[in-house]
Parts: C-alpha cells; sequence; structure tokens
C-alpha cells in the first residue's frame, strides 16, 4: 500500500529508506523539501504531488525528516498514527546513535519498520469497526417522534431552540406527518410535498429532514467549545470513596450497575476529543482577516499589521504580550508562558513575511506549532506492549504512582486497573500508602468492585498502616511474580514536595523496587503549583536516590481535567518542565473516565 518511507537527515542524508516499487521518487521528495519544507510550511504536512501523496515529520532535535509516500487514490486512515509511531520507534531504537550525530552507518530497522506497520494497519481495522457508522431512519430518534411526543417535549430547553425546525415522521404506508410547531403554512406545504417525493424516491430511509429554515443571524452565533469527556458514563455511581464512610457505601452497590462499562476500555486507551462544531474558527478568521473591522476576538487589533518586511522583536513585541498574558489565564505557569514566547521571537526574528501574511497569524501559527511538539511525545510509551513484554519474560510490570494528597492517585489507579483487566491483563494493586486512614479500605472497595467486573483479574496486597512502604511494595512484586499476576500498580501516600523525610522514603521505594515507569499524579486544576510539586518530586527522587543514574519521573497522570473547562495550561507546563509525557488524563469519577492525551485538542482549547 506505501510506496515510500523515507528518513533522512535535514542536511540530506538518507538514513533509512523503503520503497514497495522500482518508480523514482526523488523529484517528489524534492519537490516536498523544495516546497514545503523549506519554506517553513510545516503547519499542515500533507504534500500532494502528481499521482502521490506525500506526508511528513520533523525532528527538530535529531534535525531528522520522516516522509511517507502513497498513491493519492487511496485512503488511509492510520498514515498519521504510522508516521508518529515509526518516528518515536526509530528514536527510541538509536536515540545513542542520533545524539552523537553518528548517520553514517547501517539503521537495521526493517523489521521494526514492519511490526510497526502491522500494529497500525489492525489499528486502523480496529477503528473501522467502532461503531460509527450513520444510523438508519429507523434507528434515530426522528422516527421515534411523533405529533404527541413533541407536543410532550415542548417545555425541553433543546426543542424550544429548534422549533422552527420542521420534524417529519414517514409512517408505514409511505406518507409523510408534519410537526404542528410548522407556523408557516406555505412552507410546511412545500417541505411537505419534497418529503413526499423523497419518501417515494428511496422508501427505504430519509437520510435529512427537509431543508429548515435559514436560521436568523442570531442563530447563527458561533457555539461554545465543549469538552467530551466520560464516554457518556456520567450516571454512574462516582469513585469517590476516600474516607470510610464512603468505602462502606461501596457494599450498598451492586456491581451489576457496572455491567455496561464491560468492554468499553479494551485496545489502547481512547483519545481526549473536542467536539468539532468550532471547526469554522480558522476560516472565521480569515475572514476577520480580510475585514478586521467586523471581528472582535483576542486578535483582531493585530489585524492590520500586515506587510512584506523581516519581522523584527519590536513588531512581534505587542502580539507575543498579548499571546503571553493569554497562556497564563489558561493556566500556563507564566514562567513558561514567558519563555515559549521568547522562543518563538528567536525563531521568527529575520524571517520574511509574505504580502498577505500578518505578524498576528504568523506569531500564532509558530506558537501553535510550538505548543503540539511541546505536548508529543519525545519516546514511545505503550503500557500494554510494555506489560505484554514484561509478561512474555515471566515477570510482572511495575507501575508506581505519587503526588501529593487528594490529587486522585488512588482514584485514577483504579481507573489504569479496569483499563488493564478490561484488555485481560491481571494486576496485583499494593497498598502502600499506610498513613492516610482509609486509603487501604478505599483500595479495598475499589478492588471488590473490579474484581466483580473482571472476576479473577484484579487482587489487592495489603499490610495495614504504619509500615514500610517500600517493604511492601517488595513483598507485592514478589507475590505477583510468584503468582504468575501481570501488572502490581503500587499507590504510595501523598506527600507534600518540600517534607523531606517522606521524599526520602518515596525516593527509597523506588530505588529498591525499580518499578518500569514511575508516574507523577498531578491535578489539571492548579497551575504554578502543580509545576513546583512536579520539579520537586523529580529532583527528590534525583537528590536521595544516591546513585549516578537514578529513577525519576517517566510520566505524568494529569486528573480532574473535567474540572477545567479550557484552561488546560497545566498540560503544557508539567510536559515543558519535565520534557516528559502525560500518560494519562482523568475526566471524571467513573471507571472509564481515562484518556489519552491528544496534543491537538489541547493546543486547540489553549489558542481559542
Ligand atoms: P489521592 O489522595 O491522591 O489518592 O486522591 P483520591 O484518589 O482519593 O481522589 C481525591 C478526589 O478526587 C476524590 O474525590 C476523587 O473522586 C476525585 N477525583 C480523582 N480523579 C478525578 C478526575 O479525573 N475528575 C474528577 N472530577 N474528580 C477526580
Amino acid at each position: 500500500m506505501l510506496d515510500l518511507f523515507s528518513i533522512f537527515s535535514k542536511g540530506g542524508i538518507v538514513l533509512w529508506c523503503f520503497q514497495s516499487t522500482s518508480e523514482i521518487f526523488n523529484p517528489s521528495v524534492n519537490a516536498l523539501i523544495r516546497n514545503v519544507i523549506l519554506q517553513e510550511r510545516s503547519g499542515n504536512n500533507t504534500f500532494s504531488h502528481k499521482a502521490l501523496n506525500l506526508q511528513y515529520k520533523l525532528d527538530n532535535e535529531f534535525e531528522l525528516v520522516f516522509v511517507v509516500a502513497y498513491q493519492r487514490i487511496l485512503q488511509l486512515s492510520y498514515v498519521d498514527k504510522f508516521l508518529n509511531d515509526v518516528h518515536l520507534e526509530f528514536r527510541d531504537k538509536y536515540k545513542n546513535e542520533l545524539q552523537g550525530g553518528r548517520y553514517i552507518m547501517d539503521f537495521d530497522f526493517k523489521t521494526s519498520f514492519d511490526n510497526v506497520l502491522k500494529q497500525c494497519e489492525q489499528w486502523a481495522k480496529s477503528q473501522a469497526k467502532l461503531p460509527k457508522q450513520m444510523r438508519t431512519f429507523e434507528d434515530s430518534q426522528k422516527s421515534k417522534k411523533t405529533v404527541a411526543s413533541m407536543i410532550e417535549r415542548k417545555g425541553d430547553e433543546k426543542n424550544k431552540k429548534t422549533v422552527k425546525i420542521v420534524e417529519t415522521k414517514v409512517v408505514p404506508n409511505g406518507k409523510v406527518e408534519e410537526s404542528p410547531e410548522a407556523d408557516d403554512d406555505v412552507i410546511a406545504a412545500n417541505r411537505a410535498k419534497m418529503a413526499q417525493k423523497l419518501a417515494a424516491k428511496n422508501k427505504k430511509e430519509i437520510k435529512k429532514s427537509p431543508k429548515s429554515p435559514k436560521p436568523s443571524s442570531t442563530e447563527r452565533v458561533k457555539k461554545p467549545r465543549v469538552w467530551e469527556l466520560g464516554g457518556g458514563s456520567r450516571d454512574l455511581p462516582s469513585l469517590e470513596y476516600t474516607t470510610d464512610k464512603d468505602a462502606a457505601r461501596g457494599d450498598e452497590v451492586q456491581p451489576s450497575e457496572y455491567k455496561e462499562l464491560l468492554g468499553t476500555m479494551t485496545g489502547a486507551i481512547r483519545d481526549l476529543e473536542v467536539e468539532s462544531d468550532d471547526s469554522s474558527s480558522e476560516e472565521e478568521e480569515e475572514e476577520q482577516q480580510a475585514s478586521p473591522k467586523k471581528s472582535g476576538g483576542m486578535f483582531s487589533i493585530f489585524k492590520g499589521l500586515v506587510g512584506s518586511k523581516a519581522l523584527s522583536e519590536e513588531s512581534m513585541r505587542p502580539v507575543l504580550d498579548k499571546l503571553r498574558d493569554h497562556l497564563i489565564s489558561k493556566n500556563v505557569a507564566a514562567d513558561i508562558a514567558n519563555k515559549l514566547c521568547d522562543s518563538v521571537a528567536v525563531k521568527l526574528e529575520g524571517k520574511v513575511l509574505g504580502t498577505f501574511d500578518s505578524v498576528a497569524r504568523t506569531v500564532k501559527a509558530t506558537l501553535t506549532e510550538a505548543l503540539v511538539q511541546i505536548l508529543s511525545p519525545k519516546r514511545r510509551v505503550d503500557i500494554l506492549r510494555d506489560c505484554l513484554h514484561a509478561k512474555q519474560q515471566a515477570k510482572p510490570y511495575v507501575m508506581a504512582f505519587c503526588g501529593v494528597n487528594g490529587v486522585g492517585k488512588s482514584t485514577n489507579l483504579a481507573k489504569i486497573c479496569f483499563w488493564l483487566s478490561e484488555n485481560k491483563l491481571s494486576v496485583l494493586i499494593a497498598a502502600c500508602d499506610t498513613f492516610r486512614a482509609g486509603a487501604v479500605e478505599q483500595l479495598r472497595t475499589h478492588v471488590r468492585r473490579l474484581d466483580a467486573m473482571h472476576p479473577g483479574m484484579v487482587h489487592l496486597y495489603e499490610k495495614g498502616y504504619g509500615k514500610d512502604a517500600a517493604g511492601i511494595a517488595m513483598e507485592a512484586i514478589k507475590y505477583a511474580a510468584d503468582a504468575n499476576i501481570d501488572v502490581v500498580l503500587i499507590d504510595t501516600a501523598g506527600r507534600m514536595q518540600d517534607n523531606e523525610p517522606l521524599m526520602r522514603a518515596l525516593a527509597k521505594l523506588i530505588k529498591v523496587n525499580e518499578p518500569d515507569l514511575v508516574l507523577f499524579v498531578g491535578e489539571a486544576l492548579v497551575g504554578n503549583e502543580a509545576v513546583d510539586q512536579l520539579v520537586k518530586f523529580n529532583q527528590a527522587l534525583a537528590d536521595h536516590s544516591s546513585t549516578s543514574n537514578p529513577h525519576v519521573i517517566d510520566g505524568i497522570v494529569l486528573t480532574k481535567f473535567d474540572t477545567i473547562d479550557d484552561k488546560v495550561g497545566a498540560a503544557i507546563s508539567m510536559t515543558y518542565i519535565t520534557g516528559q509525557p502525560i500518560v494519562f488524563v482523568g475526566t471524571g469519577q467513573t471507571y472509564t473516565d481515562l484518556k489519552a492525551l491528544n496534543a491537538n485538542a489541547v493546543v486547540h482549547a489553549l489558542m481559542k
């Protein structure tokens, strides 16, 4: 299916290349380099040349370009993911060589490449199977609407808004019934005629209702963005078992309540999503660009700054100041917002703008690109793959969770446990929070519920309170190895980042048990505070480990993302400061409220 995959340095040395046909691809790749990459038009990573589609990814750290080419007529849904995965795999595999700048060697990458391709093709197939198909008319709500049902729902807020949209119903004899709300008789009659025509044409189903009256200008205002959070599980009982009383409540709720969750978390964690109703924003901006007087958005005051001169620090400063304030208002730590804006200034200074490029637009696009880059993982974190790998080697995969009190360690550990058991991995939770009263009971409640959903898959290792956490973790790992349990999740006590004895104890736990993954759990709610916690946890792990190569934080679990609206800045601050990826995002209080970070969605919300 793929015609070409090439990895080359920005200096022009080809590191590795795969070609499935004998066609000469040089002209197309050269055109891509000349027309897109060298001209900093890298916002869109797709380029068409003759019959080929070329997609590329830049690695600015190692100065590499990854290019894939395939026939334009093909619709390959996995190319973005594939490019990304090959990029991460290549970096992972050859990081030592790349760091040393040793390009003159034979990169033996074909087997890894084939594996990644196979995985992506399977992923594309599984995505295609997800129930995204368009509903038939019989399945839709409209087919169930009757005149009576519409009268009953008259008080409904939602219906009030759409009251002018005529609802029609095809009755079994093919006639069309029309809503009594259609206040304009003539229009209604015409619509009925049209619907009858449609019904006669296609008796099986009607895909759309007849054209609704043009909404008034007040109705056409841009709708606010809505974060899609918990995957429809809002009504389920929450995971709040933080006190003894709550833990006891666990006994009253039947596991059958959770039945509908089963099977919803198989495979990789789903991406965080943003509803696409604001996809017009780009066009709107273009429109505003064309007629600045109309606009009212935050960039409107800069719309006049159009020219073909080289960009100077001075000309960019007002835009950068405004952008910095905007980032801070979205909870990006002030220091980081400053650094980001400064680096954009350095990157753009001296760049010559095209006649129709504005300073504001160029600066904003460059910042957006930089933000996506910051949030994109620098290495592949594939927990399911690593768990299976450990399983093949007959040892448990160990993850330790750390963070301050109340950020959601236990709750999100339980969600991760649910996800793992959905993927047929058995889990042992090690109750190493031996300080907080109720911590063990909280985990016990989770384990009872999780085990009820996946019998025999979830276990708890507990030794009560006041004991040495590092010792309990060690016993738990040994127990898991003996009992052939696939994964160990270590819940540690919450601790303030400045509490030296407790940080020392955490460093000891990590040093003696050598978990495969150390995850820092932080709240999305806090801006500068989360950065301070993360920096100090990382530093303490390094300082107290007394080894030359200390195991510090490998990744971040960002919790309570559902409570922050579009103030998503903590995600940027945390990844910027550590360079470590956000591995999970907690989006609510049920077992399925766990997502993977989608860099584009977050940056989109941030730049809104
Ligand atoms: P710990 O002390 O770090 O173990 O924190 P807990 O797991 O006990 O969680 C503290 C509170 O945060 C509980 O009320 C949880 O239900 C809540 N919580 C955890 N994660 C999330 C999340 O992603 N969204 C929301 N809204 N609440 C959460």
